[in-house]
């Protein structure tokens, strides 16, 4: 009788398909209140604070780290919640070696960054353990309402700052769940989905309100909203997948990243997700290869190893010099059993469903405009990885917004993100508003929050001059 084993094929063991928290452990690496104190009395108060010109928000990162270091933990929490609307969230995922912790003097001078990050995340969630962080009451309602199309980070951090004000806010989501790419993109393991959802309820608590499944420009569109609010804010994220077009990018088996992340985020809701269990979405027991460099590209690899594929190969064209993704993450990854291929490029996909991946070789020719050095094609130099699941991270783009909305869509750049001030935020038409990614293209968490802030500000003072208007 033929007896089938799987085998093993580049990875030593196999991950255990359920996640155990010590198998990570810098990820969970949850701080004392000894290890925060003393990571922050580390910071040498510089006076020229980098660190602080360097974070997207500006926090007050050199005060909110004396308060911790001298153990003020609540006067910490009350500067740090001043400047970011979601300061447990920017800790755990923020990329701090290309922001605050790379630009650290103490870094610099080659003796390791103080931990902001970590102290920031520890800060928070001392806050909320204490529960020094409550619902918004507004001291004076106000008549106006406003629409904000999308619940990611953007558009939740503008929502929390015009309910302070008073303004009637609802936010209309495609989604089942609000948090954007918080909730269905970032996987879990970097952030826990029980945080998002504990900022959704208190957001709701403050008296915002959430239309769920709802999808602008279908269940109810643009020009209606517009005509029931006093100001809109478009914060809709950007979610075209860019494809490869190469032979066999079709076949079962080569799945989109926002796809395969997803589902796997469902899950672990707790969600039914046909195809996760199907084992399409799903890596447990494959070769996995995940094409491309970026954030979305170390968020799929690092997923598959925990699903329990036998092997998670990373290809890009570049080295890894020049990749976009964060070097820590390539480290936490390759630490985890990832092979990272550089100068690499897929040319195609053999079999149906997969069995492999055509791969080129690449080197680094001429700089381009931008100055960054054009991959170029090693003549000859082929050949073919074996692969059961093709994830393709290749980044993404805004989607036709002017087509699923409508002549009232304020204008839009030759990319195809929404046209706006890059400090009032705002659009072509009046009252209308844009941040995050839809405004920057793809980007970060943080830019979003900074965005939905300053937008919300916008919008206050817009309303404020059509009331100013109304009473002359
Ligand atoms: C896989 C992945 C991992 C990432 N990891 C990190 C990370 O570790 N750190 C980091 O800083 N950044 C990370 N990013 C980037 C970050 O998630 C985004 O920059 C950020 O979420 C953008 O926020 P946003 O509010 O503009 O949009 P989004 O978070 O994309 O939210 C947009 C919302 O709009 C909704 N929407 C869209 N169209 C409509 C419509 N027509 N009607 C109703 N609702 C609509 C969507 O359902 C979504 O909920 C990652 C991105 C991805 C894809
Ligand atoms: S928000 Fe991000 S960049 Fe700013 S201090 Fe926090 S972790 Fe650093």
């Amino acid at each position: 009788m033929l007896q089938f084993v799987t085998v093993a094929r580049d990875m030593p063991e196999k991950r255990p398909p359920q996640l155990r928290r010590e198998d990570f452990g810098e990820i969970y690496a949850d701080y004392a209140r000894e290890k925060a104190a003393q990571q922050a009395g580390r910071c040498s108060q510089c006076g020229v604070p980098f660190c602080q010109t360097h974070c997207p928000l500006h926090n007050n990162i050199p005060d909110w780290l004396r308060l911790t270091a001298e153990g003020r933990l609540r006067e910490a929490y009350d500067i740090s919640q001043a400047t970011n609307t979601f300061p447990e969230i920017c800790g755990r995922i923020c990329p701090q070696d290309r922001l605050c912790e790379g630009n650290c003097v103490i870094e610099q001078s080659g003796h390791g960054t103080v931990t902001i990050g970590s102290v920031e995340k520890y800060i928070t969630d001392t806050a909320w353990e204490n529960g020094w962080v409550t619902a918004t009451r507004p001291v004076a309602e106000r008549a106006e309402c406003v629409a904000i199309i999308g619940a990611g980070p953007g558009g939740l951090a503008a929502a929390d700052m015009l309910r302070r004000a008073g303004v009637q806010v609802t936010v209309y989501d495609r989604h089942d769940r609000a948090g954007g790419l918080l909730t269905y993109g970032i996987p879990g393991f970097k952030l826990e989905k029980e945080l998002v959802m504990r900022r959704v309820a208190q957001l709701e608590e403050s008296g915002v309100a959430f239309h769920l499944n709802c999808n602008v420009g279908t269940d109810v569109s643009f020009g209606d909203l517009r005509a029931r609010n006093n100001a809109i804010l478009i914060a809709t994220g950007v979610y075209k997948s860019r494809d490869l077009p190469a032979p066999g990018v079709g076949a079962a088996g080569v799945v989109r990243a926002i796809d395969y992340l997803t589902a796997s985020n469902r899950k672990s809701f707790g969600d039914p997700v046909a195809a996760f269990d199907s084992g399409e979405l799903n890596a447990d027991g494959k070769r996995v290869v995940v094409v491309g460099g970026g954030d979305t590209a170390m968020d799929c690899v690092r997923t598959a190893v925990r699903q329990g594929a036998t092997s998670v190969k990373c290809l890009y064209r570049r080295d890894r010099a020049n990749m976009p993704g964060s070097q820590r993450e390539v480290a936490n990854a390759e630490e985890e059993g990832v092979e990272f291929v550089w100068l690499s490029a897929p040319r195609g996909f053999v079999g149906e469903p997969v069995s492999g991946v055509m791969v080129q070789k690449m080197r680094l020719g001429a700089p381009d405009a931008s100055g960054r050095q054009t991959p170029e094609l090693i003549e000859g130099a082929d050949y073919v990885e074996g692969a059961d699941l093709v994830i393709k991270a290749l980044g993404f783009e805004p989607e036709d917004l002017p087509g699923q909305w409508g002549a009232e869509t304020p204008e839009v750049t030759g990319w195809g993100t929404i046209k706006a001030d890059f400090h009032s935020h705002a659009t072509s038409v009046d009252g209308v508003y844009a941040c995050g990614d839809i405004q920057r293209g793809a980007s970060l968490v943080v830019w979003a929050i900074r965005d939905g802030r300053e937008a919300a500000q916008a919008m206050l003072d817009h309303l404020n001059r059509k009331t100013a208007v109304a009473a002359e």
